[in-house]
């Protein structure tokens, strides 16, 4: 018996004017595990990850986290869901550093103001932020501003202030794209820990097959808007149809 998906997306569809962007799409993540998203561009994968974190709202379907019905829900409250997201586009404040990005991310869960986050964040707090910053290996720059970091460091910095929101789901929206080989195997290693050791389910969408076919434990592989196969990394990679949809275009 398989226990309850902790996030059900459920027959999503998604129209943009006479576009389909999704169509009819169903899959499921269990908890604790990573899922990929993949297929070419223009498949839907982006349209799909921001109907889950609440940007987009589907025409049609059901999105069920950890048993609670979220398809209506504000992209605003979907922290207190404990959804966090990074996206494809860095969105940092380049003028501030660091450590006072990952220590923005802690605002949802921060009693007092911005303002006082910023100024008198306590003791726990700094210690929150400093050991996110350690984790994705980042305390050489603590106290660089944020457009001073390449842009793979920026990714990084990205996620940590992801994880500052404290989340049950993470949703990565290509998160290798523009890194070096030795910036994905840190990816690599901290994604897979974040999973066994820290219980968060991820969900991303990714270009980078070495990172996707190394991490996932289920992959579902999209191509014009609809699911065309799904299964563990060795089951699609051995797949025809995914192999027509990358190589048929
Ligand atoms: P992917 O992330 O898999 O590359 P997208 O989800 O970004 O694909 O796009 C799927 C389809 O929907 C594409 O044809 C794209 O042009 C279209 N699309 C995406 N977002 C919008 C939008 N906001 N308005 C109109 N069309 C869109
Ligand atoms: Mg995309």
């Amino acid at each position: 018996m398989s226990a309850a998906p902790f996030l059900n997306v459920q027959n999503i569809t998604v129209r943009f004017g006479g576009l389909t962007a999704v169509n009819d799409l169903s899959f499921e993540v269990q908890r604790g595990t990573i899922h990929a998203l993949i297929g070419p561009n223009g498949a839907g994968k982006s349209t799909t990850f921001n109907c889950i974190s609440r940007y987009y709202q589907p025409t049609a379907g059901r999105i069920v986290l950890d048993g609670q019905d979220v398809s209506h829900a504000p992209a605003s409250h979907m922290a207190r869901f404990g959804v966090a997201r990074t996206f494809q586009n860095l969105e940092l404040f380049g003028q501030l550093s660091v450590y006072e990005n990952v220590l923005l991310g802690c605002y949802p869960h921060s009693a007092g103001t911005l303002g006082r986050l910023l100024r008198r964040p306590n003791a726990e707090t700094r210690d929150l932020v400093d050991s996110l910053i350690e984790r994705v290996g980042l305390t050489h720059d603590r106290n660089t501003t944020a457009r001073e970091l390449d842009f793979g460091h920026q990714k990084l910095l990205e996620l940590a202030r992801a994880l500052a929101l404290k989340p049950r789901l993470l949703l990565l929206d290509e998160p290798a794209a523009g890194l070096r080989n030795r910036d994905i195997e840190n990816l690599d290693r901290l994604l897979k820990e974040l999973t066994t050791r820290d219980g968060i389910t991820v969900l991303l969408v990714e270009h980078v097959m070495q990172l996707v076919m190394s991490i996932s434990n289920r992959i579902t592989v999209m191509s014009f808007g609809q699911k065309i196969a799904e299964g563990t990394p060795a089951e699609v990679a051995s797949d025809a149809r995914v192999i027509e949809a990358y190589l048929g275009k």
